[in-house]
């Protein structure tokens, strides 16, 4: 398997704190990886960096070969890294269905006259983004939220839909930030077998945070733990788990 992404020594400090510290690792085309680690690890500025939200200070960001530090988080997108964030972030007042096509705007290969004008092309083009989005829908049993406003849904609904918008944009990297969080013990068991299809299924390579060490070490290949920004340990999450600093930051001694 081939590196999908490539972090290279990457450091990110916010005035006085180094959040991100010298890091580097790599994900493969069609793996689950995850990062671990206690809370303020560094975990969601790591996904901040690759999605270009900030620019680190020192190192290097590869996508499928290409340099991600040329591009802005828009060009990020377009690249097919999807992400989601560890606060949902949806539009409270829209259906289910109008946020994930949102989650399809990258997509969008028309302009605002055509769009005006309900062109042929344009109307081909709705069709395309509506099935592609009722195949989320369906693959994540949110049939009988289809319509309903985000604002009255629960919890655990507000959470798949947020994995169904970085899905309808059909990504090449998916990033996952605390998928988990929040679930119940039931919604965790199908937030695993999601992620398990996502891979397998739709081949989509994920990064994820998470703290639920039973999902990292139910779907991942590979385990990244971090601590204070830099890597204490990598590899199969039963050697992760097993390893003594990563005990040791853990228990907190
Ligand atoms: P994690 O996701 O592992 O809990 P974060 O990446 O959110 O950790 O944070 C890592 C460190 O960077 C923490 O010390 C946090 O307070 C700090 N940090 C994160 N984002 C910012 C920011 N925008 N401004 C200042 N400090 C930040
Ligand atoms: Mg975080």
């Amino acid at each position: 398997m081939s590196q999908l992404l490539e972090i290279e020594n990457a450091t990110l400090k916010f005035g006085g704190v180094v959040a991100v510290n010298d890091l580097s690792f790599s994900v493969k085309e069609g793996e689950v990886y995850a990062i671990v680690g206690p809370n303020g690890a560094g975990k969601s500025t790591v996904f901040n960096l690759i999605s270009r939200f900030y620019d680190p200070y020192a190192g290097a960001l590869r996508f499928d070969g290409q340099n991600l530090l040329a591009r802005s988080a828009d060009a990020v997108a377009d690249l097919g890294i999807a992400r989601t964030f560890q606060n949902i972030e949806l539009f409270d007042h829209a259906t289910v269905l109008q946020n994930l096509l949102v989650g399809r705007h990258r997509h969008r290969r028309t302009n605002m006259v055509q769009e005006m004008l309900f062109t042929p092309k344009v109307r081909r083009e709705e069709e395309r983004h509506r099935a592609a989005v009722e195949d989320v829908i369906d693959f994540l049993d949110l049939q009988p939220y289809r319509d309903k406003m985000i604002a009255g849904l629960p919890y655990g609904v507000r959470k798949v839909v947020e994995l169904g918008r970085a899905l309808a944009s059909g990504p090449r990297l998916l990033l996952l930030d605390e998928p988990a969080s929040g679930l119940s013990v039931e919604e965790t068991q199908d937030m695993r077998w999601w992620i398990d299809d996502i891979r397998k299924q739709m081949g989509i390579t994920v990064l994820m945070v998470e703290h639920d060490m039973g999902l990292v070490s139910g779907v991942s290949d590979r385990v990244l733990a971090l601590a204070d920004g830099a890597k204490l340990a990598e590899g199969t999450p039963a050697q992760v788990q097993s390893d003594p600093a990563v005990i040791e930051a853990y228990l907190g001694t």
